[in-house]
């Protein structure tokens, strides 16, 4: 038999936008020290626009931005749909074949007989590739600004860079003020570029960030949390997510999150609201308490 507690506040949580899939999630949100939240999509929108583009010598910005426009148009990340959009605004978009995507890091097409990836600096890293100097300064400039930094490679060579600018959600401070007022620590998980992560998280006020983490290595961030003897709540909403949902104390997913996200975690909120995990901790206090 349900206990009645349970039943009571579970009828609650529904009007607060709250789905309990494990009921000892929500018995453990109680005890959780900290919570350690997805960036892109959770403190953010994750609906980030290109706010610059830069072209390498012999190229031109619009070239690049066709080139990645092609590129992304099969991919639906979020920094895709960014650019598919931009490049769409300044012309046709060519067509693009053998698309590859490679989490967490970029995607790869042939464009017209021309190889083009499109990534982040774990992608230059792995092709043993450097940014043209041509390049440093725009790009040092919108890293300094927060943005996210994407480079163009046609050819096997550098081609041009994008950059890619999101909102942190109006929530997300508060969000974070609160769980600080109830002495929970924040942490905060990306596997964007360090600087893009530091600009986010000293803003909101997050103690800890853990930056350019590959989708995989998303869960060991819990498991060294955890390790320290912290009990973890994850907050997120993609499919790199779901490993570290699945692995924490307690998985939240986030409202428009994936349905990866949504299948590994214990519960699972209605809205996008970052400030809705506080909802879930007030809700574990006020329906076990009397239980113990
Ligand atoms: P987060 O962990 O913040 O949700 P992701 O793991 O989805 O972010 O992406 C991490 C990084 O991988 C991005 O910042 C970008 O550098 C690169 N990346 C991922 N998908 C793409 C894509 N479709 N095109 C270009 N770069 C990408
Ligand atoms: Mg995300």
């Amino acid at each position: 038999a349900i206990p009645l507690v349970i039943a009571i506040s579970t009828a609650k949580s529904a009007r607060a936008g709250i789905l309990v899939k494990d009921r000892l999630a929500l018995e453990r949100m109680r005890q959780v020290d900290t919570v350690l939240f997805d960036k892109t999509g959770t403190l953010t929108k994750g609906r980030p626009a290109v706010s610059g583009t830069a072209a390498a010598p012999g190229r031109t910005e619009e070239e690049v931005l066709a080139l990645a426009g092609a590129a992304e148009s099969d991919s639906e990340h979020p920094l895709a749909k960014a650019i598919v959009r931009a490049a769409g605004e300044r012309g046709p978009v060519p067509r693009a074949e053998g698309f590859r995507s490679e989490t967490g890091r970029g995607v790869h097409a042939t464009v017209g007989g021309t190889e083009v990836s499109v990534g982040g600096p774990g992608m230059l890293a792995d092709r043993g590739l450097s940014e043209p100097a041509a390049l440093a300064q725009a790009t040092r400039d919108w890293r300094s600004a927060g943005a996210t930094v994407l480079h163009v490679i046609a050819d096997g060579a550098v081609a041009g860079a994008l950059a890619l600018a999101d909102e942190v959600r109006p929530e997300s401070a508060e969000a974070v003020r609160d769980l600080h007022a109830r002495g929970v620590r924040v942490a905060m998980v990306t596997g964007d570029a360090r600087n893009v992560a530091d600009a986010v998280a000293s803003r909101l006020g997050v103690d800890e960030v853990f930056a350019e983490v590959r989708p995989d290595d998303k869960d060991s961030v819990v498991r060294d949390l955890q390790g320290r003897g912290h009990a973890v709540a994850m907050v997120g909403d993609g499919v790199n997510d779901a490993p570290a949902l699945a692995r924490a104390d307690v998985g939240v997913a986030i409202g428009a999150g994936t349905d990866v996200a949504i299948e590994s975690a214990g519960v699972v909120l209605a809205s996008d609201d970052p400030r809705g995990v506080l909802s879930v901790r007030t809700l574990s206090e006020a329906s076990y308490r009397k239980m113990v």
